[in-house]
């Protein structure tokens, strides 16, 4: 018998008023490993006004009050860590060894949120006329509607809620109906640490549940972290309700690769970058632009050490490619391959093809002979492919980077510095990273430019986020 899963509204957990399930799949075998209640309108009403009414109550607890919460939930979670690394592998597929280190990066994340949240910028008064005394309050916005992605459930539930909360808002998460099990089992773990009604999980598709969330007049603020398509749809339904945004999008990020730079590094990075979660990973290097005179000598490197990559059941501890998501997803990953090559032209140097096994596997796929126009290039394939593309100079590099609607994340590899300080001034993306790729930090904001959207996980600009201010005048005699 496959587990029914319940709600969570209130404080406990509840039946959906929905009577349709959506089956949650293990990807490496194709196993239903769960059902999720597939919520309507009735039920994202009903933990909407449990977040109203508990957030009359949050809202006026201190910053102090709130930090000692997340702190409480931070070390519950790190004691459930192993548990939740598990669920997370079997539900996304992610390397047991990555999901591991991401619950501990989690943990970091939500202690320093409920840390940040003492040192927000608190009231600045003054007299900027005379008698009249001016001060800032900063205020929460009241409930928050949180919309998360499946390739990382957790990390991005809690990139949300954290700095939410934290701020003295109650929040409604939406996990993705992929991925929901790492979410309940949240829900579960909070319980007897934030009061009822503060923290609630409903699950669902996005056009139903989500699109519910977003739509609802007491929602004040949608997050979320999806897919540009999400995203569009969601902005125009929160402009019916003055809702404020906060869109974390999806990615398609440059490698640039100068003759200067360490080729080793440079090769290991644009594998780990290009296939970690299977290349599902919003800043995964996906184009990789190396300069012509090293070009031969980084792609003999390359090919060997993507072909020897240990793909497989992502329970082992030694695999570092797991399966996709779900068939459909795979399906959607081996068709922009083949369109590269029998469209395009494209040249297929490694990979190209499912690995025959159970499961939804796509073997690591390296793509060569890509034009900048072509969907390879500009479209977010969201799995383990990575186009090679040889430059000429420094500005043909940045314009090639540039020459796509994504603005999340870059990197360049090079030891110069002026190279590396003129790459970062002129790359349009929310991250550059110099010799390095993937590096993320609870201390420093994420977020996308151009179609990638807009606001910033992580950091305290995430904490600013979740606030209004209020400017308050007092005249004195
Ligand atoms: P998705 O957009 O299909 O779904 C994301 C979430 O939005 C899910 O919970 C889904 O149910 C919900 N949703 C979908 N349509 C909706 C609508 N109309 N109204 C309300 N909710 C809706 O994305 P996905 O396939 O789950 O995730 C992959 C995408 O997420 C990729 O594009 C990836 O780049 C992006 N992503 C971005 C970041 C970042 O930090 N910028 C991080 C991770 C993933």
């Amino acid at each position: 018998m496959v587990q029914r899963k319940q709600i969570f509204i209130n404080g406990e957990f509840v039946d959906s008023r929905s009577e349709q399930f959506d089956a949650i799949i293990n990807p490496t075998t194709g196993d239903v490993i769960a059902e999720a209640p597939a919520c309507t309108e009735d039920d994202i009403n009903a933990a909407v006004k449990a977040a109203g009414i508990a957030f009359q109550s949050w809202k006026r607890t201190t910053p102090g009050e709130r930090s000692l919460a997340l702190l409480k939930l931070a070390d519950r979670i790190e004691q459930h860590a192993d548990e939740l690394a598990v669920m997370e592998t079997q539900n996304v597929g992610t390397p047991i060894q990555f999901s591991t280190h991401l619950i501990e990066f989690i943990v970091d994340n939500l202690r320093f949120f409920a840390s940040a949240a003492r040192m927000l910028q608190g009231p600045v008064s003054g007299e900027y006329l005379a008698q009249h005394n001016s001060m800032i309050r900063r205020e929460p916005l009241g409930v928050i509607g949180s919309i998360a992605p499946w390739n990382f459930p957790l990390a991005m539930a809690i990139w949300k809620i954290g700095p939410a909360l934290a701020t003295g808002n109650t929040v409604v998460l939406k996990p993705s109906e992929l991925t929901p099990l790492t979410a309940l089992k949240l829900a579960e773990l909070s319980i007897g640490i934030l009061p009822p009604g503060v923290l609630n999980v409903v699950t669902g598709q996005g056009t139903e549940a989500g699109a519910a969330l977003v739509r609802h007049p007491e929602v004040k603020m949608a997050a979320l972290t999806g897919s540009v398509r999400a995203g569009i749809s969601i902005a125009k339904e929160a402009a019916n309700s003055m809702k404020k945004l906060h869109l974390e999008l999806g990615g398609k990020a440059p490698f640039i690769v100068f003759d200067d730079a360490n080729i080793e590094d440079a090769v290991f990075w644009a594998a780990a970058g290009g296939y970690y979660n299977s290349g599902q990973d919003c800043t995964a290097a996906t184009r990789i632009y190396i300069q012509e005179s090293i070009y031969d000598e980084f792609i003999q490197k390359l090919i060997p050490f993507v072909e020897s990559s240990a793909i497989g059941d992502p329970m082992l501890p030694d695999t570092v490619v797991g399966p996709v998501i779900s068939e459909a997803h795979l399906k959607k990953i081996d068709e922009m391959v083949q369109r590269a090559v029998q469209i395009s032209g494209c040249q297929v140097l490694a990979g190209g093809s499912r690995l025959e096994r159970p499961g939804f596997f796509y073997k690591p796929t390296v793509i060569a002979g890509a034009k900048q126009s072509d969907e390879i290039i500009q479209e977010e394939v969201f799995g383990p492919v990575i186009t090679v593309t040889p430059f000429k100079t420094d500005e043909e590099a940045i314009q090639m980077a540039n020459d796509c609607k994504y603005g999340l994340a870059s990197s360049v590899w090079t030891k110069n510095l002026d190279r590396a300080m003129r790459a970062s001034r002129e790359l349009e993306f929310g991250e550059v990273w110099t010799n390095a790729h993937l590096m993320l930090t609870s201390e420093m904001p994420h977020g996308g430019h151009k179609m990638s959207g807009y606001g910033s996980d992580l950091s305290i600009h995430a904490l600013e986020e979740y606030t209004r201010l209020k400017h308050v005048m007092m005249k004195f005699e």
